[in-house]
């Protein structure tokens, strides 16, 4: 596997390892680490299975901090991947019992983070394929739209839809929301492969 996956080709096994070490976590901008390397964002609602992607992403299952115990991170963790890039981990968004000042305090973060950082190359949304678009998902993609901010649309779960007529409804409806959704599943590798050609894509572009 290259050093290099933000300009290497994309890796060729379903789960590869990638070499990846968590850097820091950071709660205001003046945190963020300097700008030199692309950064790829993470973005979706408490455990909507981000974490778990980025695992996948690096084949390695401890890098970024999964749980059952939605809306614990409040902060932005950067992972260095490879040799030259990061995985940017945005704290999740729509878990009801977060009072609202900590809502506003979530949106001040995440906004500075994706208006302001230069370096940032694409921002991954994250769904739930059993659970499609909520609200808070759209009126994130239109604030990216808006923003003219590069945005890939990823469905994970798909190993929970347990049948044909359940995969094909999961589809019709998060198709309503973008032209084009990857499907994935942290726990099967499921797309793992595809969501990395799209980062190494978007890195050649650029
Ligand atoms: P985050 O809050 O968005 O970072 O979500 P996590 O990655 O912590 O995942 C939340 C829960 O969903 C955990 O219990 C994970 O084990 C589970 N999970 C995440 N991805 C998948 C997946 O692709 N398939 C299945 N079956 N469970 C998953």
């Amino acid at each position: 596997m290259s050093a290099n996956p933000f300009r290497g080709k994309a890796p060729a096994a379903a789960v590869p390892r990638v070499i990846s070490e968590f850097v820091l976590s950071a709660s205001g901008p003046e945190q963020f680490p300097k700008e030199v390397d692309p950064e790829i964002a993470f973005l979706g609602r408490s455990n909507v299975g981000k974490s778990s992607l980025i695992n996948a992403l690096v084949g390695q299952k401890g890098l970024a901090y999964t749980s059952s115990n939605p809306g614990c991170t409040q902060a932005i963790n950067f992972y260095r991947v490879g040799d030259s890039g990061y995985f940017v981990d945005l704290p999740g968004y729509g878990y009801a019992r977060v009072p609202e000042a900590r809502r506003l305090e979530w949106k001040k973060l995440i906004e500075s983070y994706l208006l302001e950082r230069q370096v940032l190359q694409l921002a991954i949304l994250v769904l739930d394929a059993r659970r499609g678009w909520m609200e808070k998902d759209r009126d994130l993609r239109r604030w990216l739209e808006v923003h003219h901010r590069p945005c890939l649309v990823v469905a994970t779960k798909m190993d929970k839809l347990k049948n044909q007529s359940e995969r094909q409804h999961s589809l019709a409806s998060l198709r309503q929301g973008a032209d084009e959704v990857m499907l994935c599943s942290a726990l099967t590798g499921r797309g793992v492969r595809e969501i990395w050609q799209a980062i190494t894509k978007t890195r050649s572009s650029q």
